[in-house]
């Protein structure tokens, strides 16, 4: 089934064409190679070579196709050889280019690298540039983000211990790492660093820096991939030993590595939720699919059913409110209001949905739903997973209310129109 993008009527015109050119790109070189596309990348090694080269060429021609619309990087200003999109552009692109899972990556957006991309155009020096974003970009190297640890909640930043001292001209870094995603295959880690100690004068926001560590560096200790949903991973545990880089290496000033994860995690978890919803989409499809077609008991297809039309209409609305949700957070960040607690209802609400809609998108597929022949079985999963990265619900929930009671503590009321 071909995904049906058409313009929307209150979009602006260029927003339109990035839509259709993306969907376009989807349904005619991505949605008829599923089957093919990834060969060799997550299942075994047992995969004959013939079908992984005919996997990597086709990844070739896909990505050659997508240079050629002028769909690469969309996260990327021109100058680093991106689009040069808006905000509100990349946003409405995602939820076309997620409706096949792993697409993004054939139009250059692989997380970690992409974050790491927009920390280094942001915070990174023009060596820092020349250094290490040209070959992600080029893809000629890969990294990783390192900041959430074993034996401290990542739901508290101000809580992380790997610390960094300065001496002399080099950071010295001790700590203990781990769910550093791609850390197999990274050439260097931005490691999240402490380079203040807690009860040091100043803002506990301001304690924390980002270091470039190559992972060649003495006393990087890859540990192991953390096995995650049963199965091997390249979500790195990682032990930094004293490991000693140059000063230059550090991204920003001193104390704005919070900063910095706030600026990657902020504008990401729009991306992120437009991505569910593209997601979604597909599992909606996907699920209108077997009803139409599946005949049970007496002859009758599943779409005759009540329970049936009743998964369709609950999944309708769980994809309209969490995109209209969304897309309100995206306005708002577009026009500079302050999105906070917009951010963190669709960080709760758009997984929540998302893993509501694989969830009857499954149930209508029967055995074939949890079968790796179809993508739900990895949505369902990647929707479960989306519940704690990012920061947990319980986090995003304290600090709504959080807002909203200072709003009313003030003597305002909520303004829902705004
Ligand atoms: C697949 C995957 C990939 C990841 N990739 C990366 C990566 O590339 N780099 C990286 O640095 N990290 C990565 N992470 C880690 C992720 O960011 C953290 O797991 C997340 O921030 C939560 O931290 P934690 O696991 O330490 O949970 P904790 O902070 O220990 O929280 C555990 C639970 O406690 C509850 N909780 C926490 N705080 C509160 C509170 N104040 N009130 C009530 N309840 C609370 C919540 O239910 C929460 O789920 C990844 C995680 C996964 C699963």
């Amino acid at each position: 089934m071909a995904m049906n993008v058409k313009p929307v009527p209150t979009l602006d015109d260029r927003i339109n064409e990035i839509r259709l050119a993306t969907a376009e790109i989807i349904n005619r070189e991505i949605l008829p190679n599923e089957g093919k596309l990834w060969v060799g990348l997550s299942d075994s090694a047992n995969q004959p070579n013939e079908a992984r080269e005919e996997a990597k060429e086709l990844r070739r021609h896909v990505q050659n196709e997508v240079r050629k619309a002028g769909l690469w990087a969309p996260h990327l200003p021109e100058e680093f050889g991106g689009m040069g999109l808006t905000f509100l552009q990349h946003a409405y692109m995602n939820e076309v280019l997620s409706y096949s899972p792993g697409a993004s990556s054939l139009f250059g957006v692989v997380a970690p690298n992409s974050g790491n991309q927009k920390i280094l155009v942001k915070y990174g020096t023009p060596e820092q540039h020349e250094k290490w974003l040209k070959p992600l970009v080029d893809g000629t190297m890969q990294s990783g983000f390192s900041m959430t640890e074993p034996h401290n909640p990542g739901s508290d930043p101000r809580a992380l211990t790997t610390r960094a001292v300065l001496e002399g001209d080099e950071w010295v870094i001790n700590g203990h790492k781990w769910f550093t995603s791609n850390g197999h295959a990274a050439d260097f880690y931005i490691v999240m660093c402490r380079t203040a100690d807690p009860d040091a004068p100043g803002e506990g926001n301001d304690k924390m820096t980002q270091i470039i560590v190559p992972k060649d560096t003495p006393g990087v200790n890859i540990v192991r991939g953390v096995p995650v949903w049963g199965r091997p991973s390249s979500h790195c545990e990682i032990i930094y030993d004293n490991v000693r880089v140059p000063k230059e290496n550090q991204l920003g000033r001193t104390g704005t590595g919070h900063q910095a994860a706030q600026d990657r995690l902020g504008a990401g978890r729009v991306y992120h939720c437009m991505n569910s919803i593209g997601s979604m989409w597909r599992a909606f499809d996907l699920m209108i699919e077997r009803l139409t077609t599946r005949e049970v008991h007496g002859g009758e297809k599943l779409e005759d059913k009540q329970f049936m039309q009743g998964f369709i209409a609950e999944s309708y609305m769980d994809i309209q409110s969490a995109r209209l949700m969304t897309i309100h957070c995206a306005e708002k960040m577009e026009s500079g209001a302050d999105p906070r607690t917009d951010i963190s209802a669709i960080k709760i609400y758009v997984p929540a949905a998302y893993h509501r809609v694989v969830d009857r998108a499954i149930q209508v597929w029967g055995a074939a739903g949890v079968s790796g022949d179809l993508p739900l079985a990895g949505m369902y999963q990647g929707a479960r997973t989306l519940r704690l990265a990012d920061g947990p619900d319980e986090v995003h929930k304290i600090l709504i209310a959080k807002l909203i009671l200072r709003r009313y503590h003030s003597g305002e009321t909520w303004d829902f129109g705004n």
